[in-house]
């Protein structure tokens, strides 16, 4: 049985297995490597994941959904066609049908699995995404955080490796900076900076508004529909720039067009780019390197394809980055290496991953000056090295006190409440005077980012101890067993018929956004294949599905 590699991205995911110790990219029923993370409930009540499923995010929004993955470890719910699910559920679709598709291209089953996580990803988003391995069926293996698994494939594919690595991923919705050190056998992730709230989507509206300002249209007050459509529009226009230095971005629609080039667009994000250069500057500053100590750039993400990007890092860091593979797929291709490392393939030898603890853990102690508001007091420190276990003492704050409570706090602020509260351990005490109780507390945080709390009297050697986290956004086993029977129930649309469904789903996107005879032209379309699916004549329906893509694609060029 196969272990697998998963880079489950918030826009995309891939599956990657490791074949004569070399990482391959495991292609889906449409032989794509990238498969949309975006999942959706047809009218059947089946579930489509994947391109079927993108189409349908602007068809039919009110059943569909996509960048979960920004919600992973939250109680956040989604509403797909009257069916709610968690974002580990959502997660848990794209994670079977990648199963399933590795399942057929293997030959064989997959059990077990890697699955890589962004480096500040904390605990209860790290445990939702090994719960959404769980609900489909997978035993996940190990989190591997991404920047490690991308400078993993750097090491493999340059043959250097040695050395020090700036991972620079930039996807749809966020920036990753890591610097990561590969030694000795060893890889380190040394520091990680980042902003979550900067991505390629970012760009795209950039560009959008700067459309309507052209045309002296109000962007925010566009209905969510012409919003959609105009940001579609855009992101193709950002796409473009990446092949060709100049573009024209037109609305058929709203017969308006706007010329485009990469210096223009560079001068437009101005602002985005230099937030980008904080993040990097945070980065090195972590981690004690010059730029000169760096040996590799590594360009991670759908966004890092962007010419303005990698000009404007070349320009800041007076260096080319490397393009060691596919921005899509370095994650991929790390952690299909590291399941191959996982399955003691005789060609790969022993590695080890250290990983770093992206948040600093605490609890909360007195503040004596405002009681509500009590302060943090570090265990582990941002930055460790994992795994790690650390210990401190505490003791009480008041005469006779005959219990405490040890609030566990993950965050950087000052103050408790600014911070994220994972969880509390109350402890019976013998009463004393104030200050003489002796508590020890000991954090053990594994390599999975799951953290261990125990709390020891020392005098009475009572001790209570706490796997812990938000108590109230995990499931307990009986609760993921009803829900794992539950989700067998939804069925994962066969393969057979996809490549219909994509087209149909485009067809009816399409219909959705033209007007006029184009408009007709979709309809005649899409009634056509319906004839022939109903014709049972597989000739003829590839006959109408190949016409109406071409249509499709030039009516989308215009
Ligand atoms: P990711 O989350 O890594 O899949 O990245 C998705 C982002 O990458 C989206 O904002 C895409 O618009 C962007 N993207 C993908 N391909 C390109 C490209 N060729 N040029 C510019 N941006 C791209």
């Amino acid at each position: 049985m196969a272990i697998i590699g998963i880079d489950l991205g918030t826009t995309n995911s891939l599956a990657c297995v490791c074949q004569d110790g070399r990482a391959v990219l495991i292609p889906n029923s449409l032989g794509e490597n990238l498969t949309p993370s975006a999942v959706s409930v047809d009218e059947n009540g089946e579930i489509c994941v994947g391109a079927v499923a993108k189409e349908r995010l602007i068809s039919h929004p009110e059943a569909s959904a996509s960048s979960f993955k920004r919600h992973m470890g939250t109680n956040k719910t989604f509403t797909l066609a009257e069916n709610d699910f968690t974002p580990q559920e959502l997660s848990s679709f794209v994670l079977r049908q990648l199963k399933e598709d590795a399942e057929r291209y293997l030959g064989e089953e997959v059990t077990e699995a890697v699955i890589s996580v962004p480096a500040y990803f904390n605990d209860n988003q790290r445990y939702a995404t090994k719960e959404a391995g769980r609900l489909a069926g997978i035993h996940v293996e190990r989190l591997v955080n991404e920047p490690s698994a991308a400078a993993l494939t750097a090491s493999r594919i340059s043959g250097e490796e040695e050395g020090s690595y700036l991972i620079f991923d930039f996807g749809g919705g966020t920036l990753d900076v890591s610097v990561v050190d590969y030694f000795d056998n060893v890889i380190e992730i040394v520091a990680v900076s980042g902003d979550n709230r900067l991505g390629g989507d970012d760009f795209d509206e950039v560009i959008a508004r700067s459309f309507c300002a052209h045309h002296h249209m109000d962007y925010d007050g566009l209905d969510q529909q012409k919003k959609a459509t105009l940001l579609r529009l855009s992101e193709k226009c950002k796409r473009d720039l990446s092949e060709r230095e100049e573009t024209v971005l037109v609305w058929e629609a709203e017969e308006k067009k706007m010329p485009l080039n990469n210096l223009l667009l560079a001068g437009l994000s101005q602002n985005l780019l230099d937030r980008i250069s904080q993040v990097v500057d945070t980065a090195l500053r972590d981690s004690a390197r010059s730029i000169d100590e760096i040996d590799e750039i590594v360009l991670v993400g759908g966004s890092s394809r962007m010419p303005v990007i990698s000009l404007y890092l070349q320009t800041q860091m007076k260096r080319k980055p490397g393009m060691v593979a596919s921005p899509d797929e370095v994650v991929a291709m790390g952690v299909g290496i590291y399941a191959g490392i996982k399955e003691r393939k005789q060609d790969i030898k022993d590695l080890v991953l250290t990983d770093i603890c992206p948040f600093t853990l605490g609890v909360s102690v007195v503040n004596y000056v405002d009681n509500d508001n009590p302060i943090m007091s570090a265990v582990i420190e941002r930055n460790s090295v994992l795994p790690c276990s650390r210990t401190a003492h505490y003791t009480n704050s008041c005469d006779n006190q005959c219990q405490i409570e040890i609030g566990i706090f993950q965050g950087e602020s000052y103050y408790c409440q600014e911070n994220l509260k994972l969880g509390v351990i109350e402890m019976e005490i013998l009463p004393v005077k104030k200050g003489e109780a002796c508590l020890e507390v000991r954090f053990t945080y594994d390599i999975d980012g799951i953290l261990e709390v125990e709390v020891t009297d020392c005098r009475t050697k009572q001790m209570r101890r706490k796997v812990l986290a938000s108590e109230n956004l995990r499931l307990s086993e009986e609760e993921i067993e009803s829900r794992l029977e539950e989700l067998r129930t939804y069925k994962l649309m066969p393969c057979g018929g996809i490549r219909t469904k994509i087209v149909m789903a485009r067809g009816e996107r399409l219909y959705a956004q033209t007007l006029g005879v184009r408009r007709q032209q979709v309809s005649v379309m899409m009634q056509k294949i319906q004839k022939a699916v109903a014709s049972r004549n597989d000739q003829l329906i590839a006959k109408c599905l190949k016409e109406a893509e071409d249509i499709f694609d030039r009516l989308e060029e215009w």
